[in-house]
């Protein structure tokens, strides 16, 4: 008994040092995880709820590791910003995003939009954004681009972030408020910036069947982005009466396990272009 607090810190020092050098190992590995071709993108249907059409869809990053399997991107994005890799990994899957809009745009005949997380990091460094660059070199138009932010970015917005924003917004490329409703979520910059979307935060979406204030929320949040011209996208739409609940409130869009989970892009082009029977 004596000694057991003793070997308690150094059961905890040695389970910390593990998870450090765990960590170590990751940053180390996902440096290497492009060029092995471990890294790619999960596309989830955006569905229009009035119409069920699909006409849109997010880019998600996947990493298959080789012994861990699927590590989470909650995980390791932010691993990647840290070891100042978000803008190689944030650059490539915005190239495959875009080559899969442009293919999927000319297979429908109507322009097929993909929605591209840019971590704030990226968003905030000094190097070139070449976003809008790669998009006249590939010859696809800006507006089947959504550039996902969170309002962390813009309640600190220097002038670099306003005038990239302005720079998207002059080449035509649209801007969606991602987990909206959790952060800040100060209204002002809502007039200040020129956003496209709101993405409600899926916490409202998996609450409101049975809490009123999430569904007031919600209907609230709907309300006030349409009279500012915005449409909103519901994030984590999981069931049926959640959709009806949106629908009902005049949401535009939906987004979750009820319509599909991230798909793999050929996964994705059978069941949601080709409209083949899964
Ligand atoms: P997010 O941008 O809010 O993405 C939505 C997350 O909700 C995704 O998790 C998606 O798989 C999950 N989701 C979709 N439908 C449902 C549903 O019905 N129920 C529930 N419970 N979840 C649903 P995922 O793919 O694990 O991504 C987590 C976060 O990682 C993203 O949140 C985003 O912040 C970040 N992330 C993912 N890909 C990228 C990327 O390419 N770049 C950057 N910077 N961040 C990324
Ligand atoms: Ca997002
Ligand atoms: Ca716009
Ligand atoms: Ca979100």
């Amino acid at each position: 008994a004596k000694n057991n607090g003793k070997n308690q810190f150094s059961y905890f020092t040695r389970l910390m040092d593990e998870r450090a050098h765990q960590r170590l190992r990751l940053i180390n590995e996902l440096r290497m995880a492009l060029e092995l071709g471990q890294l790619s993108v999960a596309y989830q249907p955006v569905v229009e709820l009035a119409t069920r059409r699909i006409i849109k869809a997010e880019a998600l990053l996947r990493w298959n590791h080789p012994y861990f399997g699927n590590v989470e991107p909650a995980y390791f994005v932010p691993l990647a910003e840290e070891a100042g890799l978000i803008t190689e990994i944030g650059d490539w899957i915005f190239r495959e995003a875009a080559a899969s809009a442009k293919r999927w745009s000319g297979a429908l005949g109507t322009a097929f939009q993909i929605g591209i997380n840019k971590s704030p990091i990226q968003f905030l460094s000094k190097e070139q954004d070449t976003w809008v660059e790669y998009l006249r070199e590939v010859d696809l138009p800006a507006q089947n681009i959504t550039v996902e932010i969170t309002e962390g970015l813009l309640l600190h917005a220097s002038s670099e972030v306003c005038e990239r924003l302005l720079e998207y917004r002059d080449a035509g490329i649209q801007v969606a408020l991602d987990d909206f409703g959790v952060g800040y979520s100060s209204m002002s910059y809502l007039k200040k910036f020129d956003i496209d979307y709101l993405k409600i935060d899926q916490s409202f979406v998996q609450d409101m069947e049975d809490d009123e204030n999430s569904r007031t929320i919600a209907e609230s949040i709907i309300v006030m982005a349409h009279r500012l011209g915005l449409k909103v996208i519901a994030e984590g739409v999981e069931t049926l009466r959640q959709r009806e609940i949106l629908n009902e409130a005049g949401c535009d869009y939906g987004q979750g396990y009820l319509f599909s989970k991230p798909l793999a892009a050929p996964e994705f082009e059978r069941r949601f272009i080709r409209n083949e029977k899964p």
